[in-house]
């Protein structure tokens, strides 16, 4: 059996459910990404506009470079856990995915290493565009949500990827399915998906409450609804989502906080609280303020007056950032009871 036959086998005893070669050259979409760049679409995620061309193409990344082996790994866990208003995006519920694919990744790498490669491992946060290398492997075609899609999967998965030194037979690219369904783009609360296959972060509600820095437009705070962490709309709306199969990694399914936890409970806790709840979930990154943030809009949108004690605290917190929204919050709650008309005051009329 071939190195490549055996990466597979190897690849699918630690966890992942797929793994394919791509030859390591520019990415496909490269020029597509670089404009879309220079449009200014990143927002606020400046990294990826940090040497764009060298994300453009691994062999700026990885001298001798020859084949780029992609992974996926489901974290689809079936219906829904949480009760109560409070979204937190899927991916969110388990663990960090960094923490639970990287060391498996690595793992993969040492196999490599073995048969003489040198390799470089990421899980989405390396100068890889990852998505590009997954549709040229064959994991996966780039749906109109821009996000990567597989048969099997649907779109509830991650991607790793390594760079080796090794040639790999590349396989066969995937072939996109849309077809002429456009459901994601009909989902999208904001119009963040502008056109197929083309996303205007700075209206998307994942960036707005996941990567955006600073305060949240008020222009789509209504359009966040109960969400705390991230949106799924367009990947609940796909059709290819009816057949995905369920994660096989335990460590997606331990939800922990973002299961337990009401809206009224998150606005109250504090910042060692927050480090300590979600220290093993992606949600820690957020860090407390711009958690804060989204939980103010979360209840401004969705709140109750028994809410508002809890947000008069954080009105005085002394973070300007969560002051306001908070701000905010109050006086849509305030508004909704004021729409409320009063009880009269004699009672029921017989
Ligand atoms: S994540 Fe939500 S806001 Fe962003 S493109 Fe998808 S549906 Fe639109
Ligand atoms: S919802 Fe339809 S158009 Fe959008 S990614 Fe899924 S299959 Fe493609």
């Amino acid at each position: 059996m071939g190195t490549k036959d055996q990466l597979k086998i190897r690849a699918l005893e630690l966890g992942f459910d797929a793994c394919r070669i791509a030859a390591a050259q520019t990415a496909r979409h490269a020029d597509y990404f670089l404009a879309w760049l220079s449009e200014g679409h990143q927002g606020d995620m400046h990294w990826l506009a940090r040497e764009p061309h060298r994300r453009t193409d691994p062999r700026q990344v990885l001298p001798g470079v020859r084949s780029v082996v992609v992974v996926a790994a489901s974290y689809y866990q079936g219906g829904s856990f949480r009760k109560g208003p409070g979204r937190f995006a899927r991916y969110a519920w388990g663990e960090d995915y960094h923490d639970v694919m990287l060391p498996k990744l690595r793992q993969l790498a040492d196999f490599l290493c073995e048969r003489g490669g040198s390799q470089k491992c990421y899980v989405d946060t390396g100068p890889v565009l990852e998505r590009d290398f997954a549709a040229e492997a064959g994991v996966g075609w780039q749906g109109k949500s821009t996000l990567c899609l597989n048969e099997r999967l649907g779109t509830w998965f991650f991607l790793g990827t390594i760079l080796t030194t090794l040639a790999l037979e590349p396989d066969p690219p995937a072939r996109g399915r849309c077809g002429n369904c456009r459901r994601c783009l009909d989902a999208c609360p904001t119009g963040a998906l502008t056109a197929p296959y083309r996303l205007e972060a700075t209206r998307c509600l994942s960036y707005l409450t996941i990567e955006h820095q600073g305060s949240i437009p008020e222009e789509f705070r209504p359009a966040l609804g109960d969400r705390v962490y991230g949106c799924d709309d367009c990947l609940e709306a796909c059709p290819w989502n009816r057949f995905a199969v369920q994660a096989r990694e335990l460590q997606f399914y331990e939800a922990g906080p973002v299961r337990d936890l009401s809206l009224g409970q998150l606005a109250t806790l504090s910042e060692d609280d927050f480090r300590m709840l979600f220290r093993k979930s992606p949600v820690k990154r957020l860090k407390w303020r711009r958690f804060m943030r989204n939980v103010c809009v979360a209840l401004g949108n969705a709140g109750h007056p028994a809410d508002l004690a809890g947000l008069r605290r954080l009105e005085v917190c002394g973070d300007a950032l969560v002051a306001e929204h908070a701000g905010w919050a109050i006086g849509r709650i305030e508004a909704r009871g004021a729409a409320v008309p009063p009880t009269p005051a004699g009672g029921e009329r017989g």
